[in-house]
């Protein structure tokens, strides 16, 4: 099926792009890898008057580190994210995570901030924003501001994100020296969307203890979260591999798990403490 006409507008800047979201309201859409956005057009789930692209747009994408922070621009795609030197030896999760999207031609096109803007249930790239405690910058006609990956994502396909803002983007604290990450993702056979995708980041505090233990769900429930109990469970303590095990028990605990023909909730749950363990194991190794 064919997407219903509309205008197309290419954004220079991301004031242009924003002045256009103004003029035009709820008729108009951000276009960047389109992975997601078009085939809800094409099948006419929803429709729009006007298209702004914002692809080419100078500064929105690539990946730097300044001050402290990896800054990730929004329109940086999951190839690059995946192939990334820097984050390579600075944040491993999130191009192990990016690797693990899709297939080459949509992570050649799709983008983190499109991944994030649309908040799909079962997308990776949010778990991994999340346990990394990252920030989201944004503009739109009242200026820019920031918000806490912890408040961005707000229910299914919602985002803390206000009409007509544009994500610009990621900021990632750099992990300290002792700190250890992994991203374990059962994958759908047919779309290869995180059925379950947990990611896991721990800190060493003195001795062998884990100061700091930031666990972040996407596919089980309508929205990518943190799993607050199991990381209490984790901090001052010193990890063992049955410690872990009961922490990865309690993942899923508090988040109401979606059911669908391949994956029941009780089946999602239990998916969510399996990968958990794995994460948790192997986020632990990285960190001694
Ligand atoms: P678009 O489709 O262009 O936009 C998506 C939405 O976000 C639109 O509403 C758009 O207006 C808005 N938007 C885009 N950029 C911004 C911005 N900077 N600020 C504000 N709003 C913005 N994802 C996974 O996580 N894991 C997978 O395994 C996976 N597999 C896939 C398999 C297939 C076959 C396909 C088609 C997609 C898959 N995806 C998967 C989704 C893919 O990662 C998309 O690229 C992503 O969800 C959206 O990014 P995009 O750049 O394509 O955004």
């Amino acid at each position: 099926m064919y997407a219903a006409p509309f205008e197309y507008h290419r954004a220079s800047s991301v004031q242009e792009a924003v002045g256009l979201l103004q003029r035009y309201g709820d008729d108009a859409k951000l276009l960047a890898g389109g992975h997601s956005l078009l085939p809800v057009l094409k099948l006419r789930l929803s429709t729009i008057g006007h298209l702004i692209d914002i692809r080419r747009i100078e500064g929105l994408s690539g990946i730097r580190e300044a001050g402290g922070e990896i800054v990730i621009g929004a329109a940086t795609s999951h190839a690059a994210l995946q192939h990334s030197q820097l984050l390579q030896q600075k944040l491993p999760i999130l191009a192990e995570a990016a690797a693990q999207i899709g297939d080459p031609a949509v992570r050649n096109l799709g983008t983190i901030g499109g991944s994030l803007a649309h908040a799909d249930p079962a997308a990776d790239l949010p778990a991994v924003i999340l346990a990394l405690g990252s920030e989201l910058r944004v503009e739109g006609p009242d200026g820019s501001r920031t918000i806490a990956a912890d408040d961005c994502f707000t229910g299914l396909f919602s985002t803390a994100l206000r009409p007509g803002e544009i994500l610009t983007e990621i900021r990632v604290p750099v992990p300290t020296a002792r700190t250890g990450t992994a991203y374990e993702k059962h994958a759908h056979p047919a779309s290869g969307f995180a059925v379950v995708g947990i990611a896991a980041v721990l800190t060493a505090g003195t001795g062998n203890t884990i100061a700091q233990a930031r666990i972040a769900v996407t596919g089980v429930g309508t929205a990518a979260t943190r799993a607050g109990k199991a990381e209490t469970m984790l901090m001052g303590q010193t990890p063992t591999p049955d410690l872990l095990q009961l922490a990865a028990s309690k993942v899923p605990d508090g988040i109401a798990a979606r059911g669908d023909l391949y994956a029941p909730p009780e089946f999602r749950a239990q998916l969510a403490r399996v990968h958990a363990e794995r994460a948790l194991l192997r986020a632990w190794q990285r960190m001694r």
